[in-house]
């Protein structure tokens, strides 16, 4: 009975689910077989070197989380009180707290409408003389503006971090992802590309940084230095915390890792088809899909569109939970929170953060979605015309990519 009940209220198509891709077992028996449990054995080896590989060569270590290399970047810039670091409110809470952990301000500015990535233009104005760093938060995956956000960066002696948290694969003029900052964090959280749980990374791609981040990330000892016999005992020389993850966790990610390109195909060929059916709702002006973002070749991280109005929105939210289909929203913006408001600032209008964390939904997104795709597209169809009908007298929808048919009679060819 228990169970029966449990399956009714079981989703059909949650919003994510993590799947096995390949050698996950295999590789954590043999991590088992091989007698290191702790960090840094084989497989932690393998996965910074092919991580490296796909983000152009930087130093990399993998961390228990991309919070945790957040927080080893905040480290190596040598961040503390009376600092300020630039980065979007319309993000996940870890690019702020890895700031303010470290007692510095974290400055809000707005983001890009196309991208919905930090808006250079407005990143120029918030810099003053006790700035230090810019964060571009890779939104969905997009390096949008990432060489503007470095020109920036460069111009002013800032550091720049990535939070590529959710761009592992993704390219900005044929650059990948994690290649254009002095470090770049990523996550390995069951619901991103690659995934062991939770995970991360720290590339580092500014050599100055790179024997500090081993110490940092082994407890503030030269521990690595040791093993590789560059010193003849171990010991305390630098603040730090344990950031690596065992090696069982490395296992699972290795083979993940190995199909990395595969995922990335996958998820692409769901965003495709999400784009498809969708289209004809942009044309009369209902949703706002994934705009094309310059210079970008995207990972396939997410699908997601900006509806109207936030009550639209949560119509569409309930409407599809009750069909079975785990559709959320995203993100609460950081300068809202209370402990935005406690530890951070905000430079200038946040109006476009405003907008997209009240319209914006994300549709289920992740390797084994299969046909599944089909039930999730024809519910929110339906869900969509249902709420058609009903005139709309709010303001027009955000930077809409085709021009909107003057008339609400559109042709929707195979719908
Ligand atoms: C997922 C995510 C994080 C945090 O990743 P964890 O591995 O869960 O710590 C940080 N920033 C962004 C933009 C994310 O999407």
């Amino acid at each position: 009975m228990l169970l029966l009940e449990r399956l009714f209220s079981m989703p059909k198509v949650p919003f994510n689910k993590p799947s096995l891709v390949g050698n996950e077992i295999k590789y954590i028996r043999d991590a088992v077989s091989l007698g290191q449990l702790a960090g840094d054995g084989t497989y932690t080896e393998r996965c910074q070197n092919t991580i490296s590989q796909l983000c152009g060569g930087g130093k990399t270590l993998i961390t228990h989380s991309c919070t945790a290399a957040l927080e080893m970047a905040a480290i190596l810039c040598d961040l503390g009180p009376g600092d300020e670091v630039i980065m979007p409110s319309f993000t996940f809470v870890s690019t702020a707290n890895a700031v303010a952990l470290r007692g510095a301000t974290p400055v809000f500015v707005d983001i890009d409408p196309v991208s919905l990535c930090l808006d250079p233009s407005k990143v120029r104005h918030a810099i003053t003389s006790q700035t230090r760093a810019i964060v571009a938060v890779h939104y969905a995956g997009f390096p949008a503006g990432v060489d503007q956000l470095a020109k920036i960066a460069k111009e002013h002696g800032l550091f720049l971090i990535e939070d590529a948290a959710q761009a592992l694969g993704s390219q900005f003029q044929g650059r990948p992802s994690g290649s254009f900052g002095d470090l770049a964090a990523f996550s390995f959280h069951e619901t991103k590309n690659v995934i062991s749980g939770e995970g991360g990374a720290l590339v580092i791609n500014n050599p100055t940084m790179w024997e500090r981040a081993e110490i940092i990330r082994e407890k503030g000892t030269n521990r690595s230095q040791f093993f590789r016999g560059q010193v003849d005992k171990y010991t305390w020389v630098d603040i730090g915390s344990s950031f690596l993850p065992g090696e069982l966790i490395a296992a699972y990610l290795a083979a993940q890792l190995e199909v990395e390109p595969a995922i990335r195909a996958r998820r692409l060929s769901v965003f495709d088809a999400y784009q498809d059916a969708f289209s004809p709702f942009e044309d009369r002006g209902q949703v706002v899909l994934p705009q094309d973002v310059p210079d970008c070749i995207g990972n396939g991280h997410m699908f997601y569109f900006l509806m109207r109005s936030q009550t639209e929105r949560q119509t569409f939210i309930l409407e599809m939970k009750a069909r079975g289909i785990g559709t959320p929203f995203h993100y609460v913006p950081l300068h809202s929170a209370p402990a935005g408001r406690r530890y951070a600032k905000t430079h200038g209008s946040l109006a476009v953060t405003n907008r997209v964390s009240d319209t914006l939904v994300r549709l289920p997104m992740f390797y084994d979605l299969g046909s599944d795709i089909e039930t999730v597209i024809a519910a929110a169809i339906e869900v969509l015309d249902s709420n058609w009908s009903s005139s709309w007298t709010g303001s027009a929808p955000l930077m809409p990519r085709k021009p909107v048919p003057s008339s609400a009679s559109v042709n929707r060819p195979g719908l």
